[in-house]
């Protein structure tokens, strides 16, 4: 297979979006880029600087700070995916607490911010065969992508899913908890003035309420192979 495309995944938290972005990079060969991470590593530096607490948010200091940021992907070859890096630093752990989920819709609606990450995107995209999941990749980041999935599945469905996650790391949180973060970031990203959440007109909206990995992984595949087929 020697056609390279670009895959744009799209889609509500914890909707399996990376597991199936790390599944079909991994079977192409292709590079996978968790933007959901970049946001989550610039929600975490707002948060150590204290530009971000739970009652105020200096957007100011937040943007004046951007030039100071520095994001960067290493590949874990034991963990077999890419790990997330801030100025440097392996923030992969720190970016995937509950704390760091509260406050990552806020700062994914500052333009700036998202000016920002989608260049950096953009430029690790330039190539093709790449994965690349998030909010806004068939809409904004690639709109020419050759395949773009949107997924979906129950708020219930997937707050479960990400509670159990949580509750393996050891964090300790309520389902009550997780289930109202989901519900918060869904309302954040899709009413956010700039990039909403919004299914693109060309993609293929799957709902993996009722599919496990293995059959959710086979059906896009072979949407994938059909694309290559047809270029
Ligand atoms: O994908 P993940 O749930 O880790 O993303 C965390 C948050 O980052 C999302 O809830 C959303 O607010 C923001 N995000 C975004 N655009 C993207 C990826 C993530 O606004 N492309």
């Amino acid at each position: 297979m020697n056609t390279k495309i670009t895959i744009a995944i799209d889609g509500f938290s914890s909707t399996g979006k990376s597991t199936l972005a790390k599944q079909l990079a991994k079977h192409l060969g292709y590079i996978y880029v968790d933007t959901g991470a970049m946001y989550r590593a610039v929600a975490y530096f707002a948060m150590q600087k204290g530009f971000i607490t739970s009652s105020t948010f200096d957007k100011s200091a937040l943007i004046a700070a951007l030039p100071t940021i520095q994001l960067s992907f290493e590949f874990n070859e034991t963990l077999g995916f890419a790990e997330m890096y801030l100025n440097n630093e392996n923030v992969e752990t720190q970016i995937r607490t509950i704390e760091v989920s509260n406050y990552v819709s806020k700062v994914a609606e500052v333009s700036e911010v998202r000016a920002k990450l989608v260049e950096q995107q953009q430029e690790m995209g330039k190539n093709k065969g790449i994965v690349m999941d998030g909010r806004d990749i068939g809409t904004v980041v690639f709109p020419e992508a050759e395949l773009k999935i949107f997924m979906t599945a129950s708020a219930a469905t997937r707050a479960q899913r990400r509670f159990a996650e949580l509750q393996q790391k050891g964090d300790e949180v309520s389902y009550e908890e997780v289930l109202k973060n989901v519900e918060e970031r869904d309302y954040i990203d899709t009413h956010r003035a700039d990039s909403p959440l919004v299914i693109a007109d060309d993609a293929i909206e799957i709902d993996n309420s009722e599919l496990n990995k293995a059959e959710q992984f086979t059906i896009v595949l072979d949407l994938v192979n059909e694309v290559i087929k047809a270029i």
